[in-house]
Formats: C-alpha cells, sequence, structure tokens
C-alpha cells in the first residue's frame, strides 16, 4: 500500500501542512510526487485540489481511517520534485505557506481557448522585395518601407505585432495585399509570439568577449559549476557572450533559462534569440494569459525548446537538464517579488542552479552592491569588458551642472540655460532628446532651493518625509521633528517639499519650444496594454523631437537620433528613504546617459543636479563604477547595511490601528530578549495606510542571516499562540523602503 503527502490549495495558514491520503489501487504506481490531485476533504467530503508531496509505504495514522485520492488532475514527475524542493526551501528562506510558495512555482492547468491569429508574410521573392523596399525609400513612403525592411529580415510578422510595434495602419496593409507584395495568413494559430527569423551569421567575438566566454564553457565542461558577475558597460557585447555559452550547453543536451527584467523585454531583444536559436526558443511575458503560460511550460517539459526568455518567474520553466541560468541586467529591482513569498530571483536562480548542477550567468552594466560584494569575496568569479563592442559607438560627453548656479543666476525654470541651448540646437538639427525625470523614490522630502541641503534622519542617513501638518518623519525609526522653514545649512528660507512631475515638465517644455513635437511617457500614459511600446516606436520612428518620461524610459530600446539627454533633477532618487537610494540612483544615471550618441552620431548628457560633488553623480557622470562602488561599501559597512549585514523588514498590517501597533510593539519586546541582532522601529510604514488597512515596520538587522530566520520563525510562533488579529509578511534583505 503506498500513502501520500498531500497539501492541499488552499491559502490558510492553519492548513499549511500535509494530509495523508491513500492511494487507490487502480491509481497505484501511477501517482507521482508533484501532481496536482483531487481529494474528498473535511467532514463533508467536499472535492478539492492538492499537490502530492511525498510517497511513502508507512501510514502516518490508521490506515482504515485513511480516505483515497480521486483523480490525478495534472502531471508531476522528476522535474516537479526538484520545484517542490526549490518551493520549501522558499518557503523556509523568506517564510511564505508552503501553498503560495507551490503556487508560485507550479504552474495549474487551466482550461485553455485557441485564439486565432493573423500573420503576415511576403509573397513575393526576397530580391524583388528589395527593389520595391528601395522604391518606397526614395518616395519617402515610410511605413510601407518599414514593414517591407521587416519582411525582408523575418519570413513572416505576427499582425498584432504588425500594427502595434511598427505602427503600420491596416489602410496600409490592405494597399500591400491588394498589390500581391503581401498575403495575410489567417488559417495559422498561434498562442504567443513565435517568432521566425532568418538564422543569421553571429559576429566574430572580440579578444575579451572570447575569453570569458572559453573560461565559462571550460569550467562547464569539467562540471565546475558556480555563479559568474559579468560587468560590462552597456554595448560591450554580453548579450554575444551569453549566446555563445548557451550555443555551447544546448549542444551537449542541456537547457537554459534567460532572465530579462520584463521591461527590456523588448521584440528587438527577443529578436536576436530567435535569430540564434530558430524556433527553440520561447518567450514569457506578464502579458500572457495564464493558458499561454501553460503552452510554453508544456514545450518546455516535452523537450521541444532549449532557451526559455523571460521576467523572474522564467525561473520555474519546467526544463529536464537545465545546464545554464542567465541574468541579465542582474541589478534591476524587478527580480524581486513584491508579493510573498517575496524571492529575489537571483537567489532563487543560485538555490535552483544547484539543485541541477546548472551554472548561473549575472551580468550588469551597473551590478548590484551585493552582487559586487560577492565577487569580491570570492564567492562569484568575475569578469570585465571595458570596450563596446562596435568600434563606431561611442561613450557620450557628460555635463554636470549645479542648480544653484542656475537659480543664482535668476534661471529659476526646471531647465538650465545649457539644457535649453542644447535642445534648440538639436531640434533644429532635426536630431532627438530624450528629458529623464527621475520620479522613483519621491516621497516628499524637503530640500533646500538655494544650496540644496536636504533635512535627514539624525539617527538613520536617510532624509525625512513630509506629512500632514508639516511633520517631519522618519520611516526606519519613527523619529519626527516639527516644520522646517529655514534651511539648517544656508539659513534660506527657500526650503520645502520637492515637487514636480513629468506632466509639468511636458507642458513648460510646450511653452518654450512651441515647434517641438513632444511625447510623454510616466505611469499614466503607459496605463493602456500597448501604448507603452507604441509610444516607443513611435520616438523610434522620429514622429517627435522630444521625448519626456520616467525611468521607463531609459531601458531596453536604441534611439540612434537621440543626440542629448537631459536629466533634469538627478537628485530626485538620491534621497529616497531607504538605503538604497545611491545605489539606484548610480544606476539610473549611469543608464540614462547610455541613451545618448549609440550610433554614428556623438551624444551628450547633461545632468542637472544640487549636489554635484556627490559621489553618486560624479562616478555616473565619469561612468566609474569601481569609485562609486567603493564610496558605497564603505557607508553600508559604516551603518551595517547589507550587503555587509542582512536586514530583515517585518511589516505589520491590520484594518484595526491600535491592533498593528500593539502588535508591533509586543513583537519587539519578544524579539528583543531573544534575537543577536539591532532592531529599528517599530514605526508607522513609508505609506502608513494602504486601503483602510494601517501599516507597521520593523527592522532586524544582523550579519548573521540564520539570526534573521530564527527571527521569522519566533513571529510566527508568537502570532499562533496569541491568535493575532494581524498578517505579518516578511522581506529579506529588502530592495525597496516600506
Ligand atoms: P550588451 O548586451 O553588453 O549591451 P550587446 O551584446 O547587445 O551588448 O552588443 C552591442 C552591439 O554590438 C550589438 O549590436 C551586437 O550585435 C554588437 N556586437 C557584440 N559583439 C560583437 C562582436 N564581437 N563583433 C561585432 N559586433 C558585436
Ligand atoms: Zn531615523
Ligand atoms: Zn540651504
Amino acid at each position: 500500500m503506498t500513502y501520500a503527502n498531500i497539501i492541499v490549495n488552499i491559502s490558510h495558514e492553519q492548513l499549511d501542512r500535509t494530509f495523508q491520503y491513500k492511494v487507490p489501487t487502480h491509481l497505484e504506481g501511477k501517482v507521482t510526487v508533484g501532481d496536482y490531485v483531487a481529494i474528498p476533504f473535511g467532514k463533508g467530503n467536499r472535492v478539492i485540489n492538492g499537490y502530492v508531496l511525498e510517497l511513502t509505504d508507512t501510514p502516518s495514522f490508521d490506515p482504515s481511517k485513511q480516505k483515497e485520492i480521486l483523480s490525478i488532475e495534472g502531471d508531476g514527475s522528476l522535474v516537479e520534485s526538484r520545484l517542490l524542493k526549490l518551493a520549501w526551501w522558499m518557503k523556509e528562506t523568506y517564510g511564505s505557506t508552503m501553498i503560495t510558495a507551490l503556487k508560485t512555482v507550479l504552474p495549474v492547468k487551466k482550461k485553455i481557448k485557441n485564439r486565432e491569429d493573423k500573420r503576415i508574410l511576403l509573397n513575393i521573392p526576397v530580391e524583388e522585395a528589395r527593389a520595391e523596399l528601395a522604391e518606397c525609400e526614395r518616395k519617402h513612403r515610410t511605413a510601407r518601407a518599414r514593414i517591407l525592411s521587416h519582411l525582408i529580415e523575418e519570413e513572416e510578422l505576427d499582425h498584432r505585432l504588425v500594427t502595434q510595434k511598427l505602427n503600420i495602419s491596416p489602410s496600409t496593409l490592405k494597399i500591400l495585399e491588394e498589390k500581391g507584395i503581401i498575403r495575410i495568413d489567417k488559417t495559422r494559430v498561434y498562442r504567443n509570439m513565435q517568432l521566425k527569423a532568418r538564422r543569421e551569421e553571429k559576429p566574430e567575438l572580440n579578444a575579451e568577449q572570447r575569453m570569458i566566454a572559453d573560461a565559462i564553457i571550460a569550467d562547464d565542461a569539467a562540471g565546475h559549476h558556480q555563479t559568474y558577475l559579468i560587468h560590462g558597460i552597456t554595448g560591450s557585447g554580453k548579450t554575444e557572450v551569453y549566446m555563445e555559452i548557451i550555443e555551447a550547453v544546448v549542444a551537449t543536451g542541456r537547457q537554459a533559462i534567460v532572465l530579462i527584467p520584463e521591461i527590456a523585454l523588448t521584440y528587438q531583444t527577443v529578436l536576436r534569440f530567435y535569430k540564434r536559436f530558430g524556433d527553440r526558443v520561447s518567450t514569457l511575458h506578464s502579458k500572457l494569459s495564464d493558458g499561454e503560460r501553460y503552452d510554453q511550460f508544456e514545450r518546455a517539459r516535452k523537450g521541444e525548446i532549449d532557451v526559455m526568455i523571460g521576467p523572474r518567474s522564467a525561473l520555474f520553466t519546467p526544463f529536464e537538464h537545465l545546464g545554464l541560468i542567465v541574468i541579465d541586467e542582474e541589478h534591476e529591482s524587478t527580480y524581486k517579488s513584491d508579493t510573498m513569498p517575496k524571492y529575489h530571483a537571483r537567489e532563487v536562480a543560485a538555490q535552483l542552479a544547484k539543485l541541477h548542477n546548472a551554472s548561473l550567468i549575472l551580468g550588469s552594466a551597473t551590478p548590484s552592491v551585493s552582487s559586487y560584494y560577492a565577487a569580491l569575496q570570492g564567492e562569484y568569479r568575475l569578469f570585465e569588458l571595458k570596450k563596446r563592442a562596435k568600434e563606431e559607438a561611442r561613450l557620450p560627453q557628460v555635463l554636470i551642472i549645479d542648480l544653484r548656479e542656475e537659480l543664482q543666476a535668476k534661471n529659476r525654470s526646471m531647465f538650465s540655460r545649457a539644457l535649453q541651448q542644447g535642445i534648440r540646437d538639436r531640434l533644429e538639427k532635426e536630431e532627438q532628446v530624450m528629458l529623464f525625470l527621475n520620479r522613483r523614490g519621491y516621497a516628499g522630502f524637503v530640500s533646500c532651493r538655494s544650496c540644496g541641503e536636504v533635512i535627514k534622519c539624525p539617527h538613520c542617513d536617510v532624509s525625512l518625509s513630509e506629512h500632514r501638518g508639516n511633520r517631519l518623519i522618519c520611516h526606519y525609526c519613527g523619529y519626527e521633528s516639527g516644520a522646517v522653514t529655514e534651511c539648517p545649512s544656508c539659513h534660506s528660507q527657500m526650503i520645502g517639499a520637492m515637487r514636480a512631475g513629468t506632466q509639468q515638465i511636458e507642458e513648460k517644455i510646450k511653452k518654450i519650444f512651441p515647434q517641438a513635437r513632444v511625447l510623454r511617457m510616466d505611469a499614466d500614459t503607459t496605463k493602456n496594454k500597448d501604448s507603452y511600446e507604441k509610444i516607443l516606436s513611435s520616438f523610434a520612428n522620429r514622429e517627435a523631437d522630444i521625448l519626456v518620461g520616467t525611468q521607463m524610459i531609459v531601458k531596453g530600446h536604441d534611439f540612434p537620433y537621440v543626440t542629448l539627454v537631459g536629466i533634469l533633477a538627478a537628485d530626485l532618487s538620491l534621497y529616497a528613504n531607504d538605503y538604497r537610494a545611491g545605489e539606484r540612483t548610480f544606476q539610473l544615471l549611469t543608464q540614462a546617459a547610455g541613451r545618448a550618441g549609440r550610433a554614428d552620431l556623438p551624444g551628450e548628457v547633461i545632468i542637472q543636479t544640487y549636489n554635484p560633488e556627490h559621489y553618486c553623480i560624479l562616478s555616473s557622470a565619469a561612468q566609474d563604477y569601481a569609485q562609486f562602488y567603493k564610496e558605497e561599501i564603505a557607508y553600508r559597512k559604516l551603518l551595517k547595511y547589507p550587503p555587509c549585514s542582512h536586514l530583515l523588514a517585518i511589516l505589520i498590517e491590520s484594518a484595526d490601528e491600535h491592533a498593528a501597533s500593539d502588535y508591533a510593539r509586543h513583537l519587539a519586546q519578544v524579539l528583543k530578549n531573544d534575537i543577536m541582532g539591532t532592531m529599528i522601529g517599530p514605526a508607522d510604514a513609508n505609506v502608513r495606510k494602504i486601503k483602510d488597512v494601517f501599516r507597521q515596520i520593523l527592522y532586524i538587522k544582523s550579519e548573521d542571516l540564520h539570526e534573521l530566520q530564527r527571527c521569522k520563525d519566533l513571529t510566527e510562533h508568537d502570532m499562533e499562540e496569541h491568535g493575532a488579529l494581524v498578517r505579518v509578511t516578511f522581506d529579506m534583505d529588502p530592495m525597496n523602503g516600506y
């Protein structure tokens, strides 16, 4: 007789344990670990689903009292059993229930509706198409030229892609169809972006690239699997190196997962992989329906693909012989999940690589401080790429503008004189401009307009946030001060909370340059599903001269005609109230600067700031990572922030304000007596109330990760004992302030 330990598919702490069921004779030998099964549950024998975590010969209680499994709803296998192990590790590490960890890791089979998609194909030979393209270009028929050049490169195009990303109108398509140049095929049914690209000759790797690829391939061949960090400036050819190594891994019959931040997961990037690996590639992204996602996982399970590209959830692709995981732009904060379990893709990837004996490659132009630290400690092997791969691509010229001097010169606008001159110049030359407002971390901090002084907490070295009644509060320790009306440094009265948005900038720019065509990209203009790609492609097609936007505009796209990037208030993210503000600022500025002048036109970057001497500003202007790291790590060491120490955030939430703060205080007392570490708080969270739920935050710092894990266990235990009416979530080494 076989018994199955099953975890039921109900999100409830009390049920977060396994229940034992008998495997009936007709299912004997068919049930495997990882299967999704139907079982009768509770007194009423309600039919519910669950996952088989374990099979055993020994019953854990009287077998005559055990119920039987009803049916198998979804298959499990070796692959699932590995993913189950991973889920267990996530539950233990990040503090979530097993069932939420499982739901993160295992896709549930859903009924899937097939959708009809239209495909566009070339109806004439490629040579004729080239002639037609030349003709269209001569007559300035840009839309027709655009689709033709894409069809020459790729055998067929998705209809949605053509209308949305390439911005081709249905009437243009109709004309081309009537002329017999293209064919619109409706018979084939696709459910995902599956590109059919012509395979392309790969470029010969340069010496630096070759050395890295060879070293990692040799390690892999020797069965020596480890984590690598490739620090290479934008355009230095990291992606080519990844592809070279993936090719070697795939050649030995194993598979690869490539993580790319969702925002950079553009058509351009994905196409390169299809050109190299053909249809043995699949892509995941958040706009896929559950059915489409499941489909892609099925293809992986059946061995139909070798490479999966996607955001962090692509880690859970059920590959049988995973050989390599690549995390591009590894510093991106989107690799950290913001729902339970709050895992970091880098850590989960390392664990997954261990389970599979696979290698892990992290790559970035601006590595996270924690990865670089790990590399310098010898935990990761570090490689550097210092030159751009294409000779003609030059690094931009960077100009730092001191906004205090602008004010002294009676220029009160958001645009320095140099920036205004730069924009005028580009408009004349018909080149393009990107204006970047670094609004992330905006939390109403108070700064002096005359000298740039920011009011900070005396205990935490983070900025204070302005609250109703002009009180200033530290969200790390709860320190409070009254309103500030005079700058403590220069005694100017021009002090107040910083408020500027992309919309104001767009309006002001239109006033100063009425002739300019301006596009804006921020959370407001990209609410619609496709608007993000639409704005970017419209700008890429030179339908506008100036693109104003938040950090969304700095990633993933090449605009060869952008020769000026203006960073309007580089300090805005510097004083966000968490310890990673400097790191994020350096990354954003370095990336924004990298947007200028990527092709044959030289680029210029203008950084406007109140802190021209700040190390983050100086090192990003010089594109000097080493300098930035040196200063940043000294600060982290001094204040015991990650990676020099670990930090656990405990968020306590309740609809009852007192219940939240009472429990937070109680918990702090409990932990204080038992934990080796430094406690900060409890205090109101950064956002004190969300949807009528009050939030308290408690931070604990310790160099010993186990000590913090013990903290989590003690908290869970205390919650059970007290039947506390609060919700508690954990965030290990948080990426953002609470
Ligand atoms: P990164 O991923 O570091 O930003 P990419 O791999 O995207 O860099 O390379 C930047 C550009 O340089 C791409 O257009 C790529 O095709 C090209 N490139 C990369 N390596 C080489 C090489 N060895 N020879 C010629 N071109 C290259
Ligand atoms: Zn403080
Ligand atoms: Zn001042």
